[in-house]
């Protein structure tokens, strides 16, 4: 008998694991606990992980017929972000199926992948096969805040779980994107890092009746209106020029390097899966200063959501710090590099021809993520590391309003081509 990918989906997103942020959390351990079980039924032994109460990990390791070969390492998370009820047509946490979909917060970042992972390893149980290489696997917490309970921390302590490893799949890439009857599949070969940033503009406070040539709040909003103002070079990456080369030749498209931003135009609706990853971005969101309207506060302070390409960071960093003004500071909140795994490897070949021998006319592209996963984790222990949780998705279904959505939900039938690719993925 083989597990339901679809019912696999439905159980975990009935664990709430909704992760709050800031280390506040319901917990990933009874869905840790459900997906070893799982796994046990599979003849795979597992391990749980808690560095924090309730902030579960599983690792496991199925071992591959040829030791010669380098092991590929599976990883999904299992908390997800939080989700609105009040906001949603259906329960987020009920785990529905109807409709020919699974309903719920998590069926697309990443249950998805979580119970897809779990139905080829039945799969391959039940039908007395093993994979060629050793498949290494980590269901991890605490993804969706900064990973120091889950890929972070086993980085940091269970490096040896991946002795071996070669490459890494996980969420964000093969997934199927419709244009025009075009299906391109982009798997994820890239990240941009993630360098946060607070700016503190000191002044000296006083009356907010008299003049004063030293106001923090002024220094602070004339900075950020530098920063906005200032528009970042395009830097393609060989991600991004792959992507550009790959989708304009499935499209019809004129592809001219000189002239990316003329080339994303020509895209259509293909624009949205590269016009955030050609740039670095220094976006502001946070502003704090001041008590009262008669009162020049000594300090203000402001918050960038700051985004590099592979290559960047110094440079980025150096346009910063000209764009301050007097009396402005920076420190980073948050400093994690980007990533970029090679495209021309025998591992993106296989993922490739996994979603070619589904589906025929599958045209596979590199794609650069405008945010960050745990891969930014995994590709400290230098394993490459790829956005491939594959998913045939119905022409209109916008599966990137899905993933932090309202109403997120997954198609059954989606998922089912995701097992058979990932079974050839992994088996290969
Ligand atoms: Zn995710």
């Amino acid at each position: 008998m083989t597990l339901d990918v679809a019912q696999l989906c439905a159980q975990l997103i009935r664990f709430d694991t909704t992760n709050h942020g800031g280390g506040e959390s319901a917990g990933e351990r009874e869905a840790a606990e459900h997906v070893a079980a799982v796994l046990h039924d599979s003849g795979v032994p597992a391990t749980l992980l808690e560095p924090a109460p309730r902030r579960t990990n599983v690792l496991a390791r199925v071992p591959g017929t040829d030791p010669s070969l380098p092991a590929v390492l599976v990883q999904a998370h299992l908390d997800v972000v939080p989700a609105d009820p009040a906001e949603w047509s259906f329960d987020p946490f009920a785990g529905e199926i109807r409709d020919g979909f699974v309903h719920g917060r998590g069926a697309v970042d990443m249950k998805d992948m979580a119970a897809m992972t779990l139905a080829v390893l039945h799969r391959w149980h039940a039908e007395g096969r093993r994979p060629r290489r050793d498949v290494v696997l980590a269901f991890v917490a605490d993804e969706e805040d900064q990973g120091h309970h889950g890929a972070h921390w086993l980085v940091e302590h269970h490096a040896a779980h991946f002795a071996g490893v070669g490459a890494a799949i996980s969420e964000s890439g093969g997934f199927s994107f419709d244009v025009d009857g075009v299906r391109l599949y982009p798997i994820g070969t890239a990240e941009r890092g993630t360098s946060h940033l607070k700016l503190t503009a000191t002044g000296r406070a006083g009356h907010g009746s008299r003049r004063n040539p030293r106001n923090a709040v002024t220094a602070l909003v004339t900075t950020l209106a530098r920063i906005a103002a200032h528009e970042h070079p395009v830097r393609l990456t060989p991600t991004a020029e792959a992507f550009l080369e790959g989708a304009g030749k499935a499209l019809g498209v004129e592809v001219d390097l000189d002239d990316v931003d003329g080339t994303i135009a020509r895209l259509g609706p293909a624009a949205r899966l590269v016009e955030n990853t050609v740039r670095c971005s220094t976006t502001p969101t946070v502003l704090q200063a001041g008590y009262k309207v008669n009162v020049i506060p000594g300090t203000a302070t402001a918050q960038l959501d700051v985004r590099t390409l592979p290559g960047t960071v110094d440079e980025l960093v150096a346009t910063i710090d000209s764009l301050l003004g007097d009396g402005v500071t920076r420190e980073f909140l948050e400093h994690q590099p980007p990533v970029e795994a090679p495209i021309d490897t025998p591992w993106f070949t296989a993922m490739a021809d996994a979603l070619r021998a589904e589906d025929p006319s599958a045209a596979v592209v590199p794609h650069c993520l405008g945010g960050g996963t745990d891969a930014k984790a995994f590709s400290r222990l230098g394993i490459h590391c790829y956005g491939f949780a594959p998913l045939l998705l119905p022409t209109g279904f916008d599966y990137r309003a899905m993933a932090h959505g309202v109403d997120e939900r997954v198609p059954v039938a989606g998922l089912e081509f995701g097992v058979r690719v990932l079974d050839r993925f992994l088996s290969s």
